[in-house]
């Protein structure tokens, strides 16, 4: 929020904030660097620039402004959820999931490739069962390369908003409402933060991110399009090893459509139908199933992209196989692939979890009907880090329930 924070400027913001400073454009560069290769944490640690000037920006009150890691939870799967504090004192969360959660898998990505040998059952997505396993025993204590720690990869689940205003009935983050939107800084912050955290390389340590934590993407759509020009060109991580979820913002689909560097696009389908879809997800009343279908194949797909679908299964809602047949009806002809969710429960909201039979009967349908349909592996559930289950755990009071201009 503070107009003094250098993180989160592009290159050609830094290039004219430093003519403005009457400094040549080569000191940009320096910035740029010092912001996102080697990832400093304050003015004072851009060694390259000389100390007079060092301390004129600190003066003037110029700031690198990462969030802080305010606390840390840290699950038997090795999944760790991060209390992440703003300039202002607002937080969002942030998790960290070595080896992924299987979210990539036949998405055309390389990304997808390194999940494919794995595969995840329908008994242990609904216990969690596959990484209390995988996970215990494993020493986490010091914090070397990913590959030190026994990982070939890890990806990062970043929030776009403090709260959310899309109002999911199955979803925690919802009960928050909306604070406010991040700043692009504020984003890409986040997975700074995390990377200085786990030591990482880019490069070296494959790393994919999700804009899949707290707040709706396309609701703060500028800010969140700036991250991930600041991720891609700065940080170095390649647009084709991120992934944005949103849960059917048409106006946001449209735009991003037309986007040159885009991350790739899961939509939060989660119902077969509108009836059922306005139940659990009012906000299909603004824009129904066939809108988002029709606005999502406008989108010029890359070589090999497929577009996901991610499908959170509401015990006894949304789960049985007349549900499956209008899912396979609805995206016939699609380059499309499915995310099958089970529901991650959270306290004061009425849903159940579906039976691991159901599951498995779900999976097997749309995959007989031609559809690749993966069931997303549980991560971080024993703190609070699954999906739709973010939300700030400091202790405060209510969060205020404040609109924002472009909330629904
Ligand atoms: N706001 C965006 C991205 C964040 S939510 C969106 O809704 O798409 C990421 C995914 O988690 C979405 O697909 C959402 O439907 C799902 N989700 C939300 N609450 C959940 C819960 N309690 N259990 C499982 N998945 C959930
Ligand atoms: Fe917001 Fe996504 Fe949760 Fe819906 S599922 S309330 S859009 S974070």
């Amino acid at each position: 929020m503070d107009m003094h924070a250098l993180f989160g400027r592009t290159l050609p913001e830094l290039t004219e904030l430093m003519a403005g400073l009457g400094q040549k454009p080569y000191r940009a560069r320096q910035v740029f660097e010092a912001l996102y290769k080697q990832r400093v944490g304050s003015v004072e640690d851009i060694t390259t620039l000389p100390h007079e000037f060092r301390d004129r920006l600190i003066a003037e009150g110029w700031r690198v402004e990462l969030p802080e890691i305010a606390q840390t939870a840290t699950s038997v799967d090795g999944t760790e959820r991060y209390l992440m504090r703003m300039a202002d004192g607002e937080t969002v969360e942030t998790v960290w999931m070595p080896d992924g959660d299987g979210g990539e898998r036949g998405d055309g990505s390389e990304a997808a490739e390194e999940e494919s040998s794995e595969v995840v059952g329908a008994e242990d997505a609904v216990s969690g069962g596959y990484w209390s396993r995988r996970g215990n025993g494993r020493d986490r204590s010091n914090f070397g390369t990913l590959a030190e720690q026994g990982f070939r990869r890890a990806t990062i689940c970043i929030s776009s908003q403090v709260g959310c205003a899309v109002n999911c009935q199955f979803c925690l983050t919802a009960k928050l409402g909306i604070k406010r939107n991040l700043t692009a800084g504020e984003i890409a912050g986040q997975v700074a933060a995390v990377l200085n955290r786990h030591k990482i390389q880019i490069g070296k340590d494959r790393i994919n991110l999700v804009f899949m934590g707290m707040g709706e993407p396309f609701l703060n759509y500028e800010q969140f399009m700036q991250s991930v020009r600041v991720l891609a060109e700065g940080i170095g991580i390649p647009e084709s090893r991120m992934t944005v979820s949103t849960s059917g913002i048409l106006p946001g689909i449209e735009a991003f459509a037309k986007e040159t560097l885009r991350p790739k696009l899961a939509l939060s389908l989660n119902a077969s139908n509108d009836i059922v879809r306005e139940r659990v997800m009012p906000i299909t009343r603004k824009w129904n199933i066939a809108a988002l279908l029709e606005a999502v194949q406008k989108i010029p797909l890359r070589t090999r992209e497929w577009v996901t679908f991610e499908y959170v299964l509401l015990g006894g809602v949304n789960d049985q196989p007349e549900h499956a047949r209008e899912v396979l009806a609805l995206l016939d002809g699609m380059r499309a692939k499915v995310n099958l969710i089970v529901w991650n429960p959270g306290p004061g909201i009425d849903y159940h979890q579906p039976s691991p039979e159901d599951v498995a009967v779900f999976q097997k349908m749309l995959i007989n009907g031609g559809i690749a349909t993966y069931i997303r592996r549980p991560r971080g559930r024993d703190i609070y880090a699954a999906c739709g289950q973010l939300k700030r755990t400091v202790a405060e009071e209510k969060p205020q329930l404040v609109a924002i201009a472009a909330a629904v």
